[in-house]
């Protein structure tokens, strides 16, 4: 079973189960999938967060919410930067990279709370950032 973070066209924020990601594309299609608020089948999949491989991570005290606003913003350009998009494929990714099959580097993507759930498993250090809710556009 995977959870998706599915949202409609009026912006509502909810979750669904399915089987596979298979499930939802053919759910999708039928028009079965529709928003659990306003009852609107345009509904599409939102990445929850962003799952980034690092080497480290520096932390500090300050927890308000805004100076962790701020935090967050900076670490999510820092990562732009630094990281090569891998979408997808992070967890695939990231496993090759832990036994050494693929270049070591630092990578973002998207990933399953299932290939997390792998991915701690294996012992892989990553943290997970919320996508900048305005930014959602996929530029280069
Ligand atoms: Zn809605």
């Amino acid at each position: 079973m995977i959870a998706f973070d599915l949202r409609c066209d009026q912006d509502h924020n909810f979750e669904a189960w399915f089987q596979d990601g298979e499930a939802f594309e053919a759910q999708k299609e039928k028009g079965l999938l529709t928003c659990p608020v306003c009852g609107s089948n345009n509904v599409r999949k939102t990445p929850s967060a962003v799952a980034v491989r690092t080497r480290s991570v520096g932390k500090d005290g300050d927890t308000s919410e805004a100076a962790l606003n701020e935090m967050l913003n900076k670490i999510y350009t820092e990562v732009k930067k630094n990281t090569e998009d891998v979408g997808t494929a992070f967890a695939q990714e990231a496993l090759k990279i832990h036994y050494g099959v693929a270049e070591n580097r630092n990578i973002r993507g998207v990933a399953t709370s299932e290939e997390e759930k792998t991915l701690k498993e294996e012992g892989i250090s990553f943290m997970k950032i919320p996508v900048p809710e305005k930014t959602s556009t996929k530029g280069h």
